[in-house]
């Protein structure tokens, strides 16, 4: 079943088209172009189309459907995910950081990826919470519903073969959602998911660097994306070591602050907004 709100961006397409319309039939009829109301409706339609491209390329997805991307909550509790892999040998490294911290993740794995890695894949997935992140690690913000349903449904086979397990959370490859990327993956039980804070570290900045872009950004409830991976052609040359670096320190600093560290669907567990929680507000 579709999300009710997957057809609010019906509306607001139709609402830029309708306004651009009038506005240009209002111009082409001989009003003057400069008058309020064509200014207005021209206006409108401007907005209108603002708001569904932003929608389109945001990580925070809201008017096509639902994106978790941070838990609505007080308590200083966030998400560590980290995207594209496994990948050796950063994903060895990263699970030993967290196993000597005692920290659960949550990690997005690239179909092909796990092809290449299968055992890593089920080592990830036999302590932490593992997403689908695609197949081929393609923007799907244009491409064709068809397409967005074979990337999903290859990278949850590859998952499923290497680790036994079907994830039910999907992060767009990108971060760049379409409504016809969230309402596929709602049709394969799939929860889409974005993130709070990031550091940009796939251009692989200082370890302090990211460190602080991380720490600066991060909010009670929040979700970080770091990648142990890279896309899915660049393997052996992916290079992971500066996120590595960065990971304890953060950690540190974030366990000094009064942070802990939850899964994602724990963390969704604890957002008060959640609809799925018995007698909270709807968002
Ligand atoms: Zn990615």
């Amino acid at each position: 079943m579709r999300h009710p709100r997957a057809h609010a961006w019906e509306a607001v397409t139709a609402t830029a088209a309708g306004a651009g319309l009038l506005a240009g039939l209002r111009t082409a009829a001989g009003y003057p172009m400069l008058s309020a109301p064509t200014l207005a409706t021209a206006g409108l339609g401007l907005a209108a189309g603002g708001l569904m491209a932003y929608e389109w390329l945001s990580p925070r997805s809201w008017l096509y459907g639902p994106v978790f991307w941070h838990a609505h909550t007080t308590e200083r509790a966030i998400a560590l995910t980290f995207d594209d892999g496994p990948c050796h040998p950063y994903t060895e490294q990263l699970l030993e950081i967290l196993d000597r911290e005692g920290i659960r993740a949550t990690f997005f794995q690239v179909g092909n990826n796990v092809r290449r890695e299968p055992n890593l894949a089920a080592e990830v997935a036999s302590e932490h919470v593992v997403g689908n992140h695609t197949f081929t690690h393609p923007h799907l913000v244009w491409s064709r519903p068809g397409t967005v349903r074979e990337q999903l449904m290859r990278g949850q086979e590859a998952i499923h073969d290497a680790t036994g397990i079907v994830p039910n959370h999907f992060r767009v490859p990108h971060g760049w959602y379409g409504p016809q990327v969230i309402s596929t993956a709602g049709e394969l039980g799939m929860r889409c998911v974005g993130w709070s804070v990031m550091a940009w570290d796939w251009d692989r900045p200082p370890w302090d660097v990211i460190q602080r872009r991380i720490l600066h950004g991060v909010r009670p409830g929040g979700v970080t994306l770091l990648h142990d991976g890279q896309d899915t052609d660049a393997f052996p040359k992916a290079d992971r070591s500066h996120t590595i670096a960065a990971v304890p320190h953060i950690i540190g600093s974030l366990k000094a602050n009064g942070y802990r560290f939850l899964t994602l669907p724990e963390l969704m567990d604890l957002d008060a907004l959640d609809p799925r929680q018995p007698g909270t507000r709807t968002r």
